[in-house]
This record gives C-alpha cells, structure tokens and sequence, in this order.
C-alpha cells in the first residue's frame, strides 16, 4: 500500500465515544451482522460453573474475577470495537490524517517468523478452491503500518464517519464468507444453530488476541510452524502460551462445557477444532541458531498512539 494514494483527510477529533457494544459497520451484510449478535446474545445466556476448564481459561485470558458471560463478552468488548465486511475496499478507505504522530517504542516492530521449512499444500482443499476469507484482526495490521510510517490512520466507515486508528485494542475485525460457509459449519442445518455460534465466538476470541500486545510482540504474531507440523511452513503457530491459537482453544473449551444446546456429535467437532488449535501452540521450539526454547506467557499490555500534532501546528492527543 502506498501512502500517495491515500486520501488525506483532516481528522476531526470528535473522540469517539467507547459504547461497549462492538459496532457492525453498516457494509457488514445484514444476516451476517444478524449471525453475529446472535452469538454474542447466545453467549450472554451460557452459565459457567466453577470447574478446571474455566479456571484455565480466567488464567490464559488474565481475569481476576470469575469465568462467565460478563467477563467473556468484557475482554471481546475491550478488544474488538468495529467489524467490517470483506467487501470494504480498504486502498479507498484508509485516510491519512496531516501530521505526525508519536507512538511508543517506535523502532521496535515484530520480526517475521524466519523458517526454512516449505510450506505443505493445505491437505483440506478439494483441489485447487480458492481461498476464502474468515475472520482477520485488519485494524492491528493497520496500526503496525501507520506506526512504521509514523502517522495516524483512521478507517473511512461505510456511513462515512472516520475511525481513527490509535490502538490496535480499538480492534476492527474484518469478517467474510467464510466464517458463515455450509461446509464450515459444526451443524450445517441453520447459520445460527448454538454449536455455529460457539465456533464463531472462538475464531473472534482468536483474532480479539491480535489486538494485544506491544513492541515486538505486538499484535501477537503467529510463527511459522515446524517441518513436521500438519501446517508445516505457513504461519499458523504460537510461539507463547497465550496466544491467539491458545485462547481460541480455551475460550471454545468453556464454552463446550457450557453450552447444554449442543448435541454430544456437535461436542465432538467442537473439540477437534479446539484440539486443532491447541496443536498449534509450539511449547517446545527451535530458535534460528538450533538452541531449544520453552514458550512461555506475553504480556498482553497492549500500545497506542502517544500524541499526534496537526501539520498546522495543533497538538491533538
Ligand atoms: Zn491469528
């Protein structure tokens, strides 16, 4: 993406008020925004007792209180403000505001994940399907690239009001086809069956992670995963204990327990994909020298813009 190409807007600092509802932009496809509060209504009716699973999962996602529909839907609500549909020309909404911002730790980025490994053709493709979008953390993408560049991005909404992009925890989550696909689905009869809306809570559990983070652990980036991984070669892995992978997996663990809606057949694929995503936490890796490492926890302190000054002069924080 080039930055001559965007548009330049003067960024009206009308501080956008913090509802603790996460915002459908209005491109967002009417029955899949529908889909999408239907999940979080299903989530705000799960009860949670006191067992292991969810003590793991208040550890992982670092709750001081109890595991239930309130602190669940609290950290997505912190984490993930906007979601937007695939369809959002990004090139054409991304504004530049006049001006240079400051942000911390500014020279440090995360590094890609280097490996030699090739990567393995997905064995889940019918022969050469495209591939389809799911669910993608866009708005921490674009906090890394106005931070390399040292400016402010806002996002132009479908509505047309700007969506300035200080930190990565004022999450934009861009969402498509493929978080809705028959063939995706753990009970293909209805979009909104319990045991759908529960594996869609856990991919949005996965990408609310990507918001976190600072410096070269900002965002939380995935690692390339090893030679002799099922994903060998694409960057589908954690090299940390908390995760994106780890929290998704533990995040659907609690929710399995809790959701009496589900058949035992639908509790058995939702465990396959928890354990799919637990396979991709590497506790044990290589470092590019051969030395082996243990993953451990990242701290989850998240970055935002420090301050941005107008080209005209006025300071803005
Ligand atoms: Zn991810």
């Amino acid at each position: 993406m080039r930055f001559k190409d965007l548009v330049v807007f003067t960024l009206l600092f009308a501080v956008t008020a913090q509802s603790n509802a996460i915002e459908m932009d209005s491109g967002v496809p009417g029955l899949q925004a529908e889909s999408l509060r239907k999940d979080q209504k299903y989530l705000d009716r799960l009860f949670f007792d006191k067992n292991e699973t969810h003590a793991k999962t208040k550890g992982v996602l670092g709750f001081s209180g109890a595991v239930n529909a309130e602190s669940l839907q609290a950290w997505l609500n912190e984490r993930v403000a906007l979601v937007i549909s695939e369809s959002m020309d990004l090139e054409k909404s991304i504004l530049v505001a006049p001006g240079k911002a400051r942000y911390p730790e500014p020279k440090v980025l995360p590094k890609p994940d280097r490996s030699n490994v090739k990567p393995k053709p997905s064995s889940g493709g019918q022969g050469g399907s495209e591939p389809v979008l799911v669910m993608s953390n866009t708005g921490a993408a674009l906090y890394m690239l106005a931070k390399q560049n040292q400016v402010l991005l806002a996002l132009k909404q479908t509505n047309g009001k700007p969506f300035p992009l200080v930190s990565p925890r004022e999450g934009v989550i861009q969402i498509g086809k493929g978080l809705f696909l028959e063939k995706f689905r753990v009970n293909p009869e209805t979009q909104d069956h319990p045991a759908n809306s529960l594996s869609r809570l856990s991919t949005l559990f996965h990408e609310a992670r990507h918001s976190d983070g600072h410096g070269a652990t900002l965002g939380f980036p995935h690692a390339i995963c090893p030679e002799d991984h099922s994903y060998a070669g694409h960057p589908a892995c954690d090299k940390n204990l908390n995760g994106p992978y780890t929290i998704g997996a533990q995040v659907l663990g609690s929710l399995v327990e809790a959701c009496a809606d589900c058949s035992t057949k639908e509790k058995t694929i939702l465990k396959a994909i928890e354990a799919d995503s637990r396979s991709r936490v590497l506790k044990v890796f290589k470092d590019p020298s051969g030395k082996t490492l243990h993953a451990g926890m990242w701290s989850d302190r998240p970055e935002r813009m420090i301050s941005f000054v107008r080209d005209s002069g006025h300071g803005l924080e």
